[in-house]
């Protein structure tokens, strides 16, 4: 095992809980992949890593303890996690969510996601990706009831995006259920699996009702998720928008899926700044719009980014909305703050009155790493537009 020199700040950042290592971290940083101990310039033992190099990153502190990282490691890690989750594992209502997260279940570039009877393993690195069978294995000790898994490899130069793993074949599709909704899942057909899990409470709230007796504008819809709950929860119109062309029969099945009629929802590919026009144009108002955009995307005309455009959604919103519409605005992109966030949203709705009813942020089962701001992703914002 190499041992690397940490620059001094860095100590104190570990110390207070930061588990992500950055290339300006260490004094040196090797080219290869693998564990490393870590000490401080005056060679004094810290604890021990993994270098690897990932989209944020390039490698994860894991323990200040000189043990060997090794499967018993991983069963305990699985197991602490587990007990965590004991609300989700015994409800009949939700049976997809995430069973470990990064460096808030304590190892970071590892997340795995329960949907029905099988697990999902995203890696995040090359490394950990050479670990699998060792994780794996650990994964399986604790959860014997999981029957099979396939994996994620969400790292550049990954030979597949998607494989199977172990045990028995999920369906080509099957149905899970969230707050007793259900929804049509994949699990090997690209990194995506039809629904997001981090929007559990979210979608947990159309369904209580948040959007009952409205007409709802989904933006950015992918599978509709967010309308099939709205519409469960009592909506009574729905839009679902997005640009890719499966999402349309994707969004139909989750429909299905709860025998919900279709003649009032509408399923559009057209991309969202082309649609505002379209339904400017043609008079089109919404009681709620919901904005998930992903965090850069770009189209033969333009780029949109989160951290620069998201205000032009809220403003083009205002457009369409309701008086006194709703609007959620949601956003995953790790590098803006809340802070950041709201000043986008400021911005978009200046000279607007209106109130914020909730901040939403990562649901229960992805506990993430409380030292970390950036690890709480997920920011979503429910705002009421004021007009007297
Ligand atoms: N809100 C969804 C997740 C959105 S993922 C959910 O809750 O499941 C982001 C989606 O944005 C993708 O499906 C992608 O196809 C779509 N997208 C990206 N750029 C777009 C654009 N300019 N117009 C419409 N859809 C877009």
């Amino acid at each position: 095992m190499n041992t690397l020199t940490l620059q001094d700040f860095v100590e104190k950042k570990l110390k207070k809980g930061i588990c992500l290592l950055e290339k300006g971290d260490l004094v040196f940083l090797p080219d290869e992949d693998g564990w490393v101990a870590l000490q401080s310039s005056t060679g004094r033992f810290i604890g021990q890593g993994y270098l690897s190099r990932q989209h944020k990153g390039v490698g994860w502190f894991v323990t200040a303890s000189r043990d060997r990282v090794d499967q018993a490691f991983f069963i305990k890690l699985f197991t602490q996690a587990k007990a965590k989750r004991q609300e989700f594992l015994q409800s009949d209502l939700t049976t997809a969510f995430r069973v470990f997260n990064q460096d808030g279940d304590g190892f970071g570039g590892i997340t795995v996601d329960i949907y029905g009877d099988y697990a999902v393993f995203s890696w995040y690195n090359t490394f950990v990706h050479s670990l699998k069978h060792q994780i794996v294995a650990a994964f399986q000790e604790v959860y014997p009831e999981i029957l099979g898994a396939y994996e994620k490899n969400r790292f550049q130069g990954a030979p597949v995006e998607t494989a199977y793993i172990y045990g028995q074949e999920a369906p080509d599709t099957f149905v899970i259920r969230e707050n007793g909704v259900a929804y049509e899942v994949f699990l090997n057909d690209g990194w995506m699996t039809g629904i997001f899990l981090d929007q559990h409470d979210v979608r947990g709230r159309l369904v209580d009702g948040l959007a009952s007796g409205k007409r709802l504008l989904n933006l950015f819809s992918y599978t509709a998720a967010f309308s099939v709950a709205a519409a469960m929860g009592g909506a009574v119109e729905t839009t679902s928008v997005d640009l890719a062309k499966r999402s349309k029969n994707l969004s139909q099945a989750h429909f299905e899926a709860n025998g919900l009629g279709l003649e009032s929802h509408r399923f559009v590919v057209m991309d969202v700044f082309e649609y505002f026009r379209y339904a400017k144009r043609k008079g089109l108002t919404y009681d709620v719009i919901i904005l998930d955009p992903p965090s850069f995307a770009r189209n033969k005309k333009q780029t949109f980014s989160v951290v620069k455009d998201y205000h032009r959604l809220i403003a083009e919103s205002l457009e369409v909305l309701t008086p006194n519409g709703i609007i959620i605005a949601s956003t995953n992109a790790s590098n803006l703050s809340v802070a950041q966030f709201d000043q986008q949203i400021q911005k978009g709705l200046v000279g607007q009155e209106h109130v914020y009813l909730q901040l939403d942020r990562l649901p229960r089962d992805f506990v993430y790493n409380k030292e970390d701001e950036s690890s709480n992703y997920l920011k979503v914002y429910t705002i009421q537009v004021v007009n007297r």
